[in-house]
């Protein structure tokens, strides 16, 4: 059969989704394969398709029992032949499983990835006739992903096992390092990589602070749900069952699922949302792998989720079937304390501190103004235009937000002069005009760009450097290192304008308030006053008046007539002693104004 016909034979689909056929070649011509697509996106037709034009057996890895389970009744209800090999079978069903395997009319074999230490398995597996191997969930492989399985490491060893069986390996979620890290552990073969856009159309995302327990907020976005179906995540096993038990008492017909109930228990609450006897699943992280429920139509997260990569793997399970579906995150600064003591309290181990760094990037995330789509993309390199409708901060008011991008053209022009070489911290420097010994010694006193933003305090510089980064138009390179992306290029070109929400600036007035080189009439009157007050000092210290403040300080001051001492630390030339000294005196003149 062609795979044409295979398609609609056995699938019943019409057409290839993007990239599908990729992969199907690629596996047809015995290359090792590893395809990053999102939830939903088609994976397991990828390798389901080319073993049914296969002779052999294909044999699949995967972490969980329930849904290799899953696997195998959804692939016999499309008549394939798929068994699976698991702890749970007695000797005499495995010893049949393996009869059938010998005799070759099985065209799946599923099983986990314990089994291959186990030296009569591999042995047997070699008196088969492999096609290759599917390695499911592959990011469980990378101890640099959020789902790392001791287990899976084992995998290492099956191209010393298979030396001539290709591998595909599939996950909906790898950074590139998490990418870098399965080719490795897998030893994979000069592999064919495909990456789909992490873009999810039909996902609706917001995201709020929470405001108290984040109840009322559930209530009312559950409001626009009322039959529909979905998962609330919680980080605690025991607010799973509170939250379960408050949405009862409101009438829906919800349950708790978390890894320290019974079985029994666990696997009601799971067949009644998969056969849609209750509407709502309150659950931990313990839920949802591989859960393979296409019409969830909203996913909820009561606080924040660990990572980003956890975050969109659990709103990833909603609207498989490309249904418009909606997501809800509520957080609160308390959550990133609490989560912080997790980590604390890990091991010293170098991934401790990327559980920090993961920790960072979803606060950046949730504190964000960019576009969440655009955002989420970033941070699995991968590069997309802001969705404009479907998140919260593209729907939001443009009156809320400021022009950033000379500003950003600023900070990655001072990134390109300076070789990529540098963090943030030293490139604002030179865009602020700092002495600093170090920039004087590489000569980047020199630069074009040297002093040419001093019109921003560092922390603003600090954001905007924050909102380049969850833009993706710059990536971190080792030791903090600011690089340009393919998009930075694009933006320092000019070719995309940037906005920042105005409160991230701490922006109170319309616009950012830059000092003026000359004055209008008001602000002439208040800035002879300042050198009135100037002068006054200096004649009581005996000093000049501009050991005072010079005169562009003045300047600065009259343009941005700091309100406290911390706006007032931010006008070039006024440091701590400074203010200690003169700061109150100049306040309070401006503040008569
Ligand atoms: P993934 O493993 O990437 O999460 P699945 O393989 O479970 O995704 O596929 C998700 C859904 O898409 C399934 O319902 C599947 O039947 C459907 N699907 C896959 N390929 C096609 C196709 N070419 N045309 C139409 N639907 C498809």
């Amino acid at each position: 059969m062609e795979l044409q016909q295979t398609l609609q034979h056995y699938f019943g689909h019409n057409v290839f989704r993007p990239l599908q056929k990729e992969v199907i070649d690629a596996v047809m011509q015995h290359h090792d394969v590893l395809m990053i697509l999102p939830t939903g996106g088609g994976k397991s037709l990828c390798y389901q398709l080319p073993t049914l034009l296969m002779e052999g057996v294909t044999v699949v890895i995967s972490p969980l029992l329930a849904l290799m389970h899953d696997q195998v009744v959804s692939l016999r209800a499309n008549g394939i032949s798929a068994v699976m090999l698991s702890s749970m079978q007695t000797q005499e069903e495995a010893q049949e499983i393996e009869n059938e395997l010998r005799s070759n009319r099985v065209k799946f074999l599923y099983v986990a990835p314990e089994r291959l230490s186990n030296p009569y398995f591999v042995a047997f597996l070699q008196s088969l006739k492999i096609n290759f191997f599917v390695i499911d969930e592959a990011h469980c492989v990378s101890e640099w992903g959020h789902e790392f399985r001791e287990d899976y490491r084992r995998l290492s060893l099956l191209k010393s096992h298979f030396p001539s069986v290709p591998i595909a390996a599939f996950t909906a979620t790898a950074t590139q390092t998490v990418e870098n890290d399965i080719i490795g552990h897998l030893k994979l073969n000069d592999p064919r990589c495909v990456r789909g856009s992490v873009f999810r159309e039909n996902l609706k995302i917001h995201v709020r602070h929470r405001i108290k327990d984040g109840r009322e907020q559930l209530l009312e976005f559950l409001k626009m749900h009322q039959d529909e179906l979905g998962i609330i995540y919680t980080l605690s096993r025991k607010s799973t069952e509170a939250v379960a038990h408050f949405l009862q008492t409101k009438g829906f017909a919800a349950g708790a699922y978390h890894a320290g109930l019974p079985t029994e228990i666990k696997n009601k609450v799971y067949s009644d949302f998969v056969a849609d006897k209750i509407q709502i699943v309150v659950a931990t992280i313990a839920f949802g792998m591989g859960i393979d429920k296409s019409n969830i139509r909203f996913v909820v997260h009561m606080s924040m989720p660990k990572t980003l990569e956890n975050y969109y793997q659990e709103i990833g399970r909603a609207g498989r079937d490309g249904l418009e579906a909606e997501t809800l995150l509520l957080f609160s600064a308390q959550d990133r304390v609490q989560q912080k003591m997790f980590i604390d309290d890990l091991p010293e181990t170098p991934y401790k501190q990327h559980a920090y760094d993961k920790l960072e990037s979803i606060v950046r995330f949730c504190d964000s103004e960019s576009c969440r789509h655009q955002s989420i993309a970033a941070y699995f390199d991968d590069s997309i235009v802001a969705c404009q409708t479907h998140c919260d901060n593209c729907r939001a008011p443009q009156s809320d937000k400021v022009d950033i991008t000379d500003a950003a053209r600023k900070l990655l022009s001072a990134i390109w002069r300076t070789q990529q070489k540098f963090g943030l911290h030293y490139i604002i420097d030179i865009l602020r005009g700092s002495k600093e010994q170090r920039i004087v010694q590489n000569g980047h006193d020199r630069l074009s760009v040297y002093g040419i933003g001093d019109t921003y305090t560092k922390h603003q510089w600090l954001t905007i450097g924050d909102k380049l980064l969850e833009l993706g138009a710059v990536k971190l390179g080792d030791f903090k290192v600011y690089l340009l992306s393919e998009l930075g290029v694009e933006v320092l070109k000019g070719l995309h304008r940037i906005e920042l929400k105005k409160e991230r600036l701490h922006i109170k007035k319309a616009e950012v308030q830059k000092p003026q080189t000359y004055l209008d009439e008001a602000n002439q009157q208040i800035y002879e006053k300042l050198r009135a007050l100037r002068t006054q000092i200096a004649s009581e210290n005996n000093l000049p008046p501009y050991m005072v403040f010079s005169d562009k300080t003045l300047k600065e001051l009259t343009a941005r007539q700091p309100q406290n001492k911390e706006e007032m630390l931010e006008v070039q030339g006024i440091g701590e002693v400074k203010f200690e000294r003169y700061g109150e005196s100049f306040l309070s003149l401006i503040n008569e104004e």
